[in-house]
């Protein structure tokens, strides 16, 4: 069956899923007036016929003559040209600052500022390429700030290394990085052969568990990630990292933390994670103050 070339169609019209035009051929021979007799379905896409000659092949000769497309006739004029979808526009690109290592006196008073009991665990964070430090801006004034993302470069969260919150974004204690798809889990990228994950909430947290896994000796086997916050819910494209391994879930003591375990964890086993365990942090917030409570008793050790 030919194709119509819907441009040349006369006063067409589209009804009830039907394109409905005046019939070239009627209409040569005077009909037709009313433009109705020449129906195509589908919107113009589908059969069509004259609804005046059903079934008369010489009368479909007639308007395929008239208006038809030759199959071979590739240039051919087109009413509607077909609808492309339109490709989704590229991520943008994350905007990083310059990073460099962080000098051991960083590294310390990263510990000191979230009360690590030592700093060996941000060391092996250093080593594994997810935290470095960089000079930034924060309303005109240059600070020091430590920040984490793996080697994906999809998402990048930032803190200021003295503390204090960033005063040119309202006062927010971390800053994710222009450019982030802030529901990719930083080091998802990085977790390679290791059998472990520990899935944080939060950049605190994660320096936790990376001191965790220093302290614990398991440092070889864990990959510490750090999901930017309790509310994302974790980007398709990293979940196959998680598949055959065993997670630790490291959720805030609180009602956002909670949903989030929910959530991560059908995700995660969705996914082909071999397990999925919450740790619970009771009665502590979070990790970082979990792992704090410690501080003096394995600090005494140390
Ligand atoms: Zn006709």
């Amino acid at each position: 069956m030919s194709t119509l070339d819907l441009s040349r169609l006369v006063r067409p019209q589209t009804r009830a899923g039907k394109l409905i035009a005046q019939c070239p051929a009627c209409a040569q021979s005077g009909g037709d007036k009313s433009a109705q007799h020449l129906v195509v379905f589908e919107d113009g896409a589908g059969k069509w016929g004259c609804v005046q000659y059903p079934g008369d092949k010489e009368h479909r000769r007639q308007i395929a003559a008239l208006v038809g497309i030759e199959s071979d006739a590739t240039f051919a004029p087109r009413a509607r040209p077909p609808v492309r979808p339109q490709p989704a526009p590229a991520p943008r690109k994350l905007d990083l600052p310059v990073l460099r290592i962080p000098t051991v006196g960083e590294l310390a008073q990263l510990a000191d500022l979230r009360q690590l009991p030592f700093f060996a665990g941000l060391e092996l964070a250093v080593q594994a390429g997810v935290l470095r430090c960089a000079e930034m801006l924060d309303a005109g004034e240059t600070v020091t700030a430590w920040l984490l993302l793996d080697s994906s470069h999809r998402c990048a969260q930032a803190r200021r290394l003295d503390g204090k919150p960033w005063r040119g974004i309202g006062d927010v204690k971390a800053k994710t990085l222009p450019g982030s798809q802030a529901a990719w889990p930083i080091g998802a990228a990085d977790i390679g052969a290791k059998p472990f994950v520990a899935l944080c909430e939060g950049g605190p947290d994660t320096l936790a568990a990376w001191s965790l896994a220093w302290w614990e000796g398991k440092a070889e086997k864990i990959a510490p990630v750090c999901v930017a916050g309790a509310g994302n819910t974790l980007h398709a494209d990293a979940l196959p990292l998680f598949r055959g391994k065993g997670i630790w879930l490291f959720p805030h003591h609180d009602n956002a933390g909670e949903r989030a375990r929910l959530n991560w964890t059908a995700q995660l086993l969705g996914a082909g994670a071999l397990w999925v365990q919450p740790f619970s942090v009771a009665p502590h917030k979070d990790l970082n103050e979990w792992l704090t409570a410690c501080r003096a008793e394995i600090g005494g050790a140390l």
